[in-house]
């Protein structure tokens, strides 16, 4: 394969998003946005890797991906060494909320948080360039968070986490170029996935008020477009950057956020 970074694409690259004969690896591809991702590369035609914690929903997403289910651990850094490394398109998606004030945070949480979001996507980016560099080319797209680029109190080990993803994107991007290899974070806003719906069920009964008051008044304060994201929209944004018109975007963060970062 011959490096992206090296020239414009041709007229003919203006079809959709073909990806037969790549090998993508979603973290977190059991649920939410990992599955959308998972079954968006799969639809592009890539042979998709889902892994997950739940061995269950990493099954059904392989299965309706036509791809191979790795349950994992992501806490577990020994248990990474099970993974491919013959990986064209990295996405770091797997993540997890922990929602407390900072003096009564439990300090064991903040670690998992980085354990799982900061330290497991250094891991695999670092497993995965190998190969990447080998063939000059390469996809690393990491699900960061308007978190990422902002903070909300409450949130202390997600903010923080998800910062650390941002700059570990960057170097990574740096780091790449020579390669042909990318690297860029998603930042969604509020994304209709199980995460959320229970930040939804926590958030109504600390501010006791209903679970809609929740999401128009709270999470969607900031937010020009006044409805949750879809994780396909967050998926069609990952896949666009895996495409042929994007080899020159590396090292940026992308907001799929409704105008939240506007506001
Ligand atoms: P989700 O809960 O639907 O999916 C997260 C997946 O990660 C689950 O399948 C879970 O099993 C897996 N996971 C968690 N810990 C793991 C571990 N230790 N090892 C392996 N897998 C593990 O959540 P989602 O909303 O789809 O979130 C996906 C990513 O998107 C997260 O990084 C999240 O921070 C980010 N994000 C979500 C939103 C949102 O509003 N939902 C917004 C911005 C960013």
């Amino acid at each position: 394969m011959t490096s992206q970074l090296s020239g414009p694409p041709g007229p003919a690259a203006a079809a959709a998003v073909n990806l037969s004969g790549r090998t993508a690896l979603v973290t977190g591809g059991g649920s939410g946005i990992g599955r959308a991702c998972a079954l968006a590369l799969a639809e592009a035609g890539a042979q998709v890797h889902v892994v997950d914690l739940d061995a269950e929903s990493a099954k059904e997403t392989a299965t309706a991906a036509g791809g191979i289910a790795h349950a994992v651990n992501l806490a577990d850094t020994a248990a990474l060494g099970a993974l491919p490394r013959e990986i064209d398109i990295l996405v770091n998606c797997a993540g997890l909320q922990h929602v407390a004030p900072i003096e009564e945070f439990p300090p064991e949480r903040f670690a998992l948080l980085q354990q799982v979001m900061v330290m497991a996507p250094f891991l695999m980016i670092q497993r995965c360039l190998p190969h990447m560099y080998a063939q000059g080319w390469g996809r690393l797209v990491h699900i960061s968070s308007m978190h990422g680029l902002r903070a909300s109190a409450y949130k202390s080990a997600y903010v923080t986490a998800k910062h650390g993803l941002e700059g570990l994107s960057k170097v990574a991007a740096l780091e790449g170029a020579p390669h042909g290899v990318t690297s860029n974070c998603v930042n969604p806003g509020y994304v209709r996935t199980p995460l959320v719906e229970g930040q939804i069920a926590a958030q109504a009964e600390a501010h006791g008020i209903d679970p809609e008051a929740v999401v128009g008044e709270v999470l969607l304060e900031r937010s020009a477009i006044k409805r949750l994201i879809e994780p396909e929209e967050v998926a069609a944004a990952v896949l666009w950057l895996c495409g042929p018109h994007t080899g020159f975007i590396t090292g940026t963060s992308l907001p799929v956020d409704g105008g939240w970062g506007a506001n």
